[in-house]
């Protein structure tokens, strides 16, 4: 199921950079660390970096004092892996193309909407988290799924699937999950850290954005300002409110809007779409140039929240319609 190139490919080389997507949620994690355990255990020494920091709930995985930032990435490597990233601009300013194009790119991950941007793919949408992928990868290579490897493995597969509950979780992420767990992989412990925690201030957040939800022809949706940011503390995420929002029984369709700004201090808005079983926001998000799966996707766009919203909300809603529509007639579109 794996292609020999990559495995031999990870086994030849030695100076190995090992990056993830900007943004990092438990997926980008738990792959960047779990490959990097998988490469020391074959005798690598592999160079971790990530262009954004790790949030609280990720501080406490194993190896993850070693990641550096984009700034102590040399260009002296003879391979480069990207995990669990779609496209390149999703590595950020770790991959700067200048420095590093004229070596070798392997791309592993699982979102459908994947570009091929290396010059060895293996993606596999039919797995729910990169973590999984690297769970086949450890075995073909003959890595015990034990210890920290198997710690980082199950993070990604459990805040992906959000604790096996993504229409996404079959046999074999459950099958995955237990091996890893068999390894000493402490489920429990795993979820409480990444799932069960939310911060006061997040709660305040909520409050903030929540009194403002739209609901309309079954997309719901909330804007959030870098004003309510700062009213609501020291917080840097939403909390994956888009999971939130979709558990609407009249919504089909959820969607946050979340105002940031880029390098250069321009405002740009990130959008998280989110999709019942039987609809999709994938190929949206690919279109607005973004990806992700059929039911959960993004993308970042530049302008004001009110124009970004006044420009995707109406494609929502005709994304709907369309699907709605297709339904009927019997025509699944609910893979893109
Ligand atoms: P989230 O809504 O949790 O931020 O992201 C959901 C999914 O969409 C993830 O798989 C993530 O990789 C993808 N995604 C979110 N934002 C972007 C983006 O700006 N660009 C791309 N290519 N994918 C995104
Ligand atoms: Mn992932």
């Amino acid at each position: 199921m794996i292609d020999s190139a990559l495995l031999s490919m990870l086994q030849t080389h030695d100076h190995i950079l090992c990056t993830s997507h900007v943004s990092p949620d438990g997926d980008a994690y738990g792959s960047l660390l779990g490959l990097g355990w998988i490469l020391r255990y074959l005798g690598k020494r592999p160079v971790l970096a990530m262009q954004d920091k790790a949030p609280k709930e990720f501080q406490n995985l194993p190896g993850i004092q070693e990641i550096v930032n984009a700034n102590a990435v040399g260009t002296n490597y003879d391979l480069i892996v990207a995990l669990d990233s779609s496209s390149i601009d999703r590595l950020g300013t770790v991959y700067r193309p200048e420095l590093h194009q004229h070596i070798p790119l392997v791309v592993i991950d699982h979102h459908v909407t994947n570009t091929y941007f290396g010059q060895l793919n293996w993606v596999a949408p039919d797995c729910a988290a990169t973590c999984q992928m690297l769970v086949y990868l450890a075995e073909a290579l003959h890595v015990p799924l034990t210890g920290r490897l198997a710690e980082c493995l199950l993070t990604g597969i459990v805040t992906d699937t959000l604790c096996f509950r993504t229409s996404n979780t079959d046999a074999r992420v459950l099958e995955a999950a237990m091996r890893l767990m068999q390894g000493g992989a402490n489920l429990a412990a795993i979820t409480q850290r990444t799932l069960n925690q939310r911060s006061f201030n997040l709660f305040k957040l909520w409050g903030l954005v929540l009194q403002h939800t739209h609901l309309e022809a079954g997309v719901i949706w909330v804007t959030v300002s870098r004003e309510q940011f700062k009213r609501a503390g020291d917080i840097s995420s939403d909390g994956q409110l888009s999971s939130t929002l979709i558990t609407a029984v009249e919504a089909d369709i959820s969607a946050t809007f979340t105002e940031k700004l880029d390098e250069k201090g321009r405002t740009m808005v990130e959008c998280s779409f989110r999709a019942k079983p039987g609809f999709t926001v994938g190929a949206l998000a690919l279109e607005l140039g973004g990806g992700g799966h059929p039911a959960a996707s993004g993308c970042t766009l530049s302008g004001t929240l009110a124009e970004v919203t006044d420009r995707v909300v109406p494609l929502l809603k005709q994304a709907r319609q369309r699907q709605l529509e297709a339904a009927a007639q019997g025509v699944n579109t609910a893979r893109d």
